[in-house]
């Protein structure tokens, strides 16, 4: 992308100009370059795409479902032929490796579209049998939704909602973060060239404050599906619950990594260093604070110390780059203030937290070295809140019993991995982890049909597989009394 393009909201199947006349810079993370000027959305946007929204809902919902499988299909048919188109866009806009939006954001954008055409094509109506009545479930649509998305996976997590949310026969107002707008638009153009009936996707590029709240205030929105940071999820909460909009919440993490005394470092090395640094930290997946068994610390640090200064960073449009740039100035001086604050908090800065040294080109870009913290106590705020960054902290201890201890003791549940040879021990205690996910000898290991979420301050409810069915319909029970 050589020019700066002019973006514009997509409204009842119409591309419309924001009604404040006012847009927003876009810029490249890895350069700083402008790139895109998007629509600085007001209520007045919103409110004529949610009405967009419920005009077409009727239609929508009374569809078939497997006419509306058809339909997700036709979308990850043509989402599948601008796959390396998908990678470039968001490779610029986020800052992240060209090799991690090819393989991670592009193919997950069409297998989501994929799958939910399949889940729900198959769907069946529950039906419970009483000696003198029978009972059937129907799934509704619930109405009007909005779904709201960060800047880190954009078109991975937007496609994560959109495609059940529709194939449900809901209708849907997106709100992308500001920061990251390319490839919402390019799913409307998709969405556009495979003709889907007007107003069922509509797209209000714009701020949080301006865009993103009056959606979730609107009156005929039904459901809010929200995922971002806690802090905002809380303010959509307290937004959505006067109206008892049904709402889902994938919000912020803080998530352990658990090495055993008897984890094989050869084979699991590389795949902790990814579980730490994937998309720079910037997933809210990553696991920033590592608990390793004391026995075999000084190994583990001095092994994946090295591994992460072989990281290399750089030109995300570089096949061979393993770390890319940070989302914004602002987001890089949060995560420099956390490396000054370990240090203040007595931690030993063993890497990273510089500037690399790059081309010119990337002088303007957001960038800093992989930071690895070692000796700070496990409830420093370095080791308990969220830095969403390319930072971890490494801790030790002594027993299961101790490590279980301190990765339950942060305010965040979404997640964590533990890493042993002995299976049972860490099934045991992935039991006990208070977090939605735990992955055993692997992360982000990913299958469709299972839950995703978190508790505590990391969410509220479950999307993925039938979770997802679940909260983009309404359960309908419907007793009929048998004949005599
Ligand atoms: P934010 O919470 O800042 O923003 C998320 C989205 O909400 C953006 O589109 C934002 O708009 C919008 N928004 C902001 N304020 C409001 C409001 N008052 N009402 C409605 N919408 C609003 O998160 P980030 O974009 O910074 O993303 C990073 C966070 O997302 C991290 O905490 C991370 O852990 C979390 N995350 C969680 C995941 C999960 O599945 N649990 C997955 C991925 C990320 P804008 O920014 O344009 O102003």
């Amino acid at each position: 992308m050589n020019h700066v393009e002019t973006l514009e909201n997509h409204i009842n199947g119409k591309w419309l100009a924001p009604a404040s006349g006012k847009y927003l810079e876009d810029h490249a993370p890895a350069t700083g370059q402008q790139i895109a000027l998007i629509p600085r959305s007001t209520e007045e946007d919103v409110i004529q795409a949610v009405a967009a929204a419920k005009k077409a809902g009727p239609g929508w919902a009374a569809l078939p479902k497997e006419k509306r499988a058809d339909w997700l299909d036709r979308i990850a048919d043509t989402l599948e032929e601008c796959r390396d188109e998908i990678a470039q866009l968001e490779s610029i806009d986020t800052g992240k490796p060209i090799s991690i939006a090819k393989s991670v954001d592009a193919n997950r954008s069409v297998a989501n579209f994929r799958f939910y055409a399949d889940l729900i094509r198959n769907l069946e109506d529950q039906e419970f049998r009483m000696q003198d009545a029978t009972n059937r479930v129907l799934r509704r649509a619930v109405g009007v939704g909005v779904l709201i998305t960060p800047w880190n996976l954009p078109l991975y997590l937007l496609s994560w909602k959109v495609a059940p949310a529709i194939g449900m026969g809901n209708t849907v107002v997106c709100k992308p973060s500001e920061l990251t707008p390319l490839t919402a638009d390019l799913l409307m153009r998709v969405i556009e060239k495979v003709g889907l009936p007007a107003g069922v996707v509509n797209l209000v590029h714009g701020t949080g404050s301006q865009a993103g709240a009056p959606l979730v205030e609107h009156e005929d929105v039904r459901f809010v599906s929200f995922t971002g940071g806690t802090a905002t999820g809380a303010m959509v909460a307290r937004a959505a619950a006067g109206s008892f909009k049904k709402l889902s919440l994938e919000l912020g993490g803080k998530n352990s990594t658990i090495i055993l005394d008897d984890c094989d470092l050869d084979r699991h090395m590389d795949a902790i260093v990814r579980a730490s640094y994937l998309n720079q930290g910037q997933v809210c997946l990553c696991g920033s604070r590592i608990l390793v068994h004391s026995s075999i610390k000084e190994t583990f640090t001095r092994r994946f110390v090295d591994t992460v200064e072989h990281l290399r960073i750089g030109d995300p449009s570089d096949d061979s780059t393993d770390l890319g740039s940070l989302i914004s100035k602002e987001h890089l001086n949060k995560v420099q203030s956390y490396v000054s604050l370990a240090i203040e908090e007595g931690g030993e800065l063993l890497t990273g937290g510089d500037k690399p040294c790059l081309p010119q080109t990337f002088e303007g870009g957001n960038w800093i070295t992989p930071v690895v913290i070692d000796g700070l106590a496990t409830n420093s705020r370095c080791s308990t809140e969220e830095i969403f960054g390319p930072m971890v902290t490494l801790h030790s201890f002594d027993s299961d019993e101790e490590a279980i201890r301190i990765a339950n003791e942060t305010r965040y549940g979404l997640a964590g991995s533990v890493w042993t040879t002995d299976l049972e021990r860490g099934e045991h205690i992935a039991h006990r982890l208070d977090t939605g996910m735990v992955w055993v000898n692997t992360w982000l290991h990913r299958d469709l049909r299972v839950p995703f979420g978190g508790v505590k301050d990391s969410g509220l409810g479950r999307e993925g597989g039938q979770w997802s069915l679940g909260f983009y319909s309404e359960a309908t029970n419907i007793c009929i009394m048998n004949e005599k």
